[in-house]
């Protein structure tokens, strides 16, 4: 490595030591956060996580997206622990509220049903603007549109293993556009009619669906119903131009149209799984097995004793959801062809 300071960058280690910073060039990647000023701690132990498991050693930049303003403790702390260089984006009321067509009355009749229901979140107006904005608008802002690469971080994550390889660079050399680390079923109660629209969506834009799609990750009966197979969508690694692509914005257009983020309460989650599903091709999707995570209640803990010694991993292998019966991930290996990582059997 050399000696000088990329600008923007935390300097280096002290005089004398070896700069932190890997060899080679950098991928026009970023790390994105979307919080709120309260989310400050939680993130900050995210944004730690990372930078000790990964990006002291390639100090990506980090951009963070919120519906109001940051504060000056928010941004003097993140910018303190992010090792790239940070920015602060507000988002724009027209990506953050109701569009015109939701009717509010059948909006509030359906919150104070899904209050009675004690559905999780059923009752939240700012949960369903956060869930739309994800699956819609995040990779549209301004600040993103720099970057090509991304990385989502939720606050109260943990990441449990080194990271000795830049995982950007790893997607765009196996031609890879969507990543995840945890699958499981989404509540049947947020989605009812989630599927309707999505085959109307494959109906009317056949062109938009790929040959060789994951149909088998998402239904067990071709196509008619859905499983609820979902990539959990507070960990990914993906591809900003293949959310900006005209397949992915005529079908999120295509779901916005139909209300569902307001009528029902639809989380980004199925949304970004259900087009990756249908839209990519089968190799374009990726498991990390080695990336060690946690967003509560599940963890992913690389299976393979070896591999975690290596990794210098703290996670207890026997927390590892993989392998349990509603994760969808033997599914994606099964419908892959992928044999399951050395050890799944004696570990789950
Ligand atoms: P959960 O993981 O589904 O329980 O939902 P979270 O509370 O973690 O929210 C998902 C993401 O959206 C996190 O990154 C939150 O910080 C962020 N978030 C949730 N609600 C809001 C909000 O009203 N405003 C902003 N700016 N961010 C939010
Ligand atoms: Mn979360």
């Amino acid at each position: 490595g050399g000696t000088s300071e990329k600008p923007g960058t935390t300097p280096n280690p002290p005089k004398g030591l070896p700069p932190a910073a890997a060899d080679g060039s950098r991928m026009n990647a970023t790390f994105v956060t979307l919080a709120r000023n309260t989310d400050i701690w939680e993130i900050a132990k995210s944004i730690r996580n990372v930078e000790d498991r990964f990006n002291r050693n390639y100090n990506y930049d980090w951009v963070f997206l919120n519906d109001a303003e940051f504060d000056d403790t928010f941004k003097k702390v993140t910018t303190s622990l992010v090792s790239g260089k940070t920015k602060y984006g507000l988002i724009p009321k027209e990506h953050w509220g109701f569009p015109e067509w939701i009717d509010q009355d059948k909006a509030a009749n359906v919150r104070e049903d899904m209050r009675e229901r004690k559905i999780i979140y059923g009752d939240s107006i700012s949960y369903r603007h956060m869930c739309r904005y994800e699956s819609g608008f995040f990779f549209r802002h301004p600040l993103m549109l720099d970057y090509e690469w991304y990385w989502r971080v939720e606050p109260s994550i943990e990441l449990y293993c080194d990271i000795q390889y830049d995982t950007f660079k790893y997607m765009a050399d196996h031609g890879k556009k969507y990543s995840f680390v945890i699958s499981l079923y989404e509540y049947v109660e947020t989605i009812p009619t989630l599927w309707d629209s999505a085959k109307k969506f494959m109906q009317k834009h056949p062109e938009h669906i790929a040959e060789d799609n994951s149909m088998q990750f998402l239904s067990d009966d071709n196509g008619k119903t859905y499983n609820h197979c979902h990539f959990w969508s507070n960990f990914e690694i993906g591809d900003l131009n293949w959310l900006r692509s005209q397949a992915y914005l005529d079908f999120f257009d295509a779901l916005d149209k139909d209300g569902g983020f307001f009528y029902e309460r639809w989380g980004d989650a199925p949304v970004h799984s259900i087009a990756a599903a249908l839209m990519l091709k089968k190799d374009e999707l990726h498991f990390f097995n080695d990336i060690a995570y946690y967003h509560v209640p599940f963890t992913h803990c690389p299976t393979g004793e070896q591999l975690r010694m290596d990794l210098k991993c703290h996670c207890n292998p026997k927390e590892n959801f993989d392998w349990n019966g509603y994760s969808c991930t033997s599914r994606y290996f099964e419908l892959n062809g992928i044999k399951k990582p050395e050890g799944y059997e004696k570990e789950q």
